[in-house]
């Protein structure tokens, strides 16, 4: 059974256990490169891309997840979308440019704008979410919302603009198709 570690610096974190354990995973949250080494995958999770890249250089920790991120599938959720794209503009930001994707930061607007969303009948919530404006090589989208991505693959990482794991029917469409793209990638 593949391991998901939720990175565990800020953001919402637990909101996840229960989905991955549904789609049949183990559950870990991360803090530490000795937890990164456990985990088969990342989910980065929503919350605030400033404040987490902060914390990652506060902890000295840039290095081991860019390591971390080069082996292992990572699914980036609404901030966690924004640490991997390739390119963060409004205003621009650094990141780890996992993902070949330019993402506007709260590219909907302010904190009213925040709204509720379906994708394949599941309920979603846009939180101050970004704008995938221009995807790259190599990426599927899955789903749009207003004719831009809100869902891409772009194997062994994945991105929703939106938070899944708010609705309480477990596992998300999102969280299974996660952990089928880890299986792809897991070797016991
Ligand atoms: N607006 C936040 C940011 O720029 C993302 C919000 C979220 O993750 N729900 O980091």
């Amino acid at each position: 059974m593949p391991t998901i570690a939720v990175l565990a610096l800020q953001g919402c974190v637990e909101r996840h256990r229960p989905h991955v354990e549904a789609a049949g995973a183990r559950f870990l949250t991360a803090k530490t490169p000795a937890d990164f080494e456990q985990a088969d995958a990342f989910i980065l999770p929503g919350g605030e891309s400033t404040t987490m890249l902060k914390l990652i250089a506060a902890f000295d920790l840039e290095a081991p997840l860019a390591r971390a991120f080069a082996a292992k599938p990572v699914w980036g959720i609404c901030a966690g979308t924004i640490l991997m794209a390739e390119t963060v503009l409004n205003p621009p930001q650094r990141s780890f440019g996992v993902l070949p994707i330019t993402v506007l930061r709260n590219g909907y607007g302010r904190q009213l704008d925040s709204a509720e969303g379906e994708v394949d009948g599941y309920a979603v919530s846009y939180i101050r979410a970004p704008v995938i404006d221009e995807v790259h090589a190599d990426v599927e989208t899955r789903a749009t919302r207003n004719g831009k991505p809100v869902w891409i693959v772009a194997a062994p990482h994945m991105a929703t603009t939106f938070h899944a794991e708010l609705t309480l029917d477990f596992p998300s469409p999102m969280h299974r198709a996660f952990v089928d793209l880890v299986r792809a990638h897991y070797k016991p």
